[in-house]
């Protein structure tokens, strides 16, 4: 793979060979292109570097650390490790692109930030970076997952931020995203859309995907200094994209290593009853760019579903539509009853309660950890699972 991976990708057009790009209207496109540019250009400068990587330290508290998991790896067998994006502030990684997002929206004068939310990870982080660089923000949300992630709602309003209910089709995420796209569209002079995860028009799967390799950078190296190796195996959960492409991109040159990202495989293999997007899903065209989709006969994305509210999504980045085709990435799954035993065994074993999005990827860590008992396994532990207790325990119960 060249070294230039990341000069090369995207190219100026937005795209990672053929996935990706923007298909949008002419005016959002204009729109886009200015933002485009703007990061070019502030992202380099000296200012805006410095003021990103004070607010990781001192705002945030990076790095977080990279955890040895001393009982499950006795009791599964392979060393298990976690970089624990669930300490980063807000309990996910998702503060790693929503401040650097709102930053840009500073140097651009703008005064708002309109965004959509899932799990309301998202929308909690940035309301998080409004509040910390005064700046209104609008998060908009659909009605199942306003009930679902009830204390995400409420950490949203006392953050100042406005949630708009969407109460239209299936009322959770993909809705989510038109509807915040639509607001976007009558006000570009005044606001900014925050897309949260590596989706989207260009150049968002690369703003994102640049913001989020801070975890990869800091993760190789402090797994260097811990073992004095490179991790055989890096896992992280797969919704749109954002923390896996955050830890993969830091090892992509290094053959050695195995990258594996884990989509959800919900409660059935039926069309709408999960949501492995790269495991069932053929290329198509979401939100403006393209990339494998689960689709029906028109094209049209298909109903999803997971117990995990942020890995509900039909499409995926484009950046993983292409590290698919390469196979540089295997894409896996795990399903909802593997997530919920593994959110357990994390939270009783070692004393951390993962998000149920996280929790896929340790899913599929224990089982690859059960199958080479020799081998290291780095798990992105995207968030924490605060916010999930009360459905868990109220859906499946306290294990016996
Ligand atoms: C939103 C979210 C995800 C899924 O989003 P990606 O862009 O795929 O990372 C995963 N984990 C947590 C904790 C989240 O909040």
């Amino acid at each position: 793979m060249s070294t230039n991976y990341f000069k090369n990708y995207p190219n100026t057009e937005g795209f990672f060979e053929e996935y990706g790009g923007s298909f949008i209207p002419p005016n959002l496109q204009a729109e886009m292109e200015k933002i485009t540019d703007a990061y070019y250009s502030i992202s380099k400068s000296h200012n805006f570097i410095s003021e990103l990587r004070s607010i990781r330290k001192h705002y945030q508290g990076r790095p977080t650390p990279v955890y040895y998991c001393n009982r499950l790896s006795t009791k599964y067998g392979g060393r298990v490790y976690l970089k624990r994006e669930d300490l980063n502030h807000t309990g996910a990684h998702k503060l790693n692109h929503c401040m650097g997002e709102a930053l840009l929206a500073k140097y651009l004068g703008k005064k708002k930030l309109i965004a959509e939310t899932g799990a309301g990870q998202h929308g909690v982080a940035l309301a998080t970076a409004a509040a910390y660089f005064g700046l209104e923000c609008e998060i908009h949300m659909g009605e199942v997952d306003i009930i679902k992630e009830h204390p995400n709602v409420v950490r949203m309003q006392i953050l100042g931020a406005k949630v708009i209910p969407v109460s239209f089709g299936l009322k959770t995420l993909k809705e989510a995203v038109d509807s915040a796209f639509n607001a976007y569209m009558q006000d570009f002079d005044n606001s900014i859309y925050c897309i949260g995860s590596v989706v989207g028009p260009h150049p968002f799967p690369m703003m994102v995907r640049d913001f989020q390799r801070v975890v990869g950078i800091e993760a190789k190296e402090q797994f260097a200094e811990m073992t004095g190796e490179l991790p055989d195996n890096v896992v992280a959960c797969v919704g749109g994209g954002s923390n896996s492409i955050g830890i993969f991109s830091a090892f992509l040159q290094d053959e050695e290593c195995k990258l594996f990202g884990v989509e959800p495989a919900g409660r059935s293999l039926n069309l709408g009853d999960h949501a492995a997007t790269m495991s069932f899903g053929t290329p198509g065209m979401i939100h403006g760019f393209k990339c494998y989709l689960l689709q029906d006969e028109k094209g049209e994305p298909s109903p999803v579903y997971s117990v995990a509210s942020g890995l509900d999504y039909p499409g995926v980045g484009p950046e993983h539509s292409m590290l698919k085709d390469w196979k540089r990435v295997s894409y896996v799954t795990a399903t909802d009853d593997e997530t919920i035993d593994a959110f357990y065994e994390l939270s009783r074993m070692e004393g951390i309660i993962p998000a149920l999005e996280s929790a896929h990827a340790v899913a599929w860590a224990l089982k690859l950890a059960k199958e080479n008992p020799r081998q290291s396994i780095l798990v992105n532990l995207s968030g924490r699972g605060d916010k999930d207790v009360d459905f868990v325990v109220e859906t499946y119960g306290l294990p016996k």
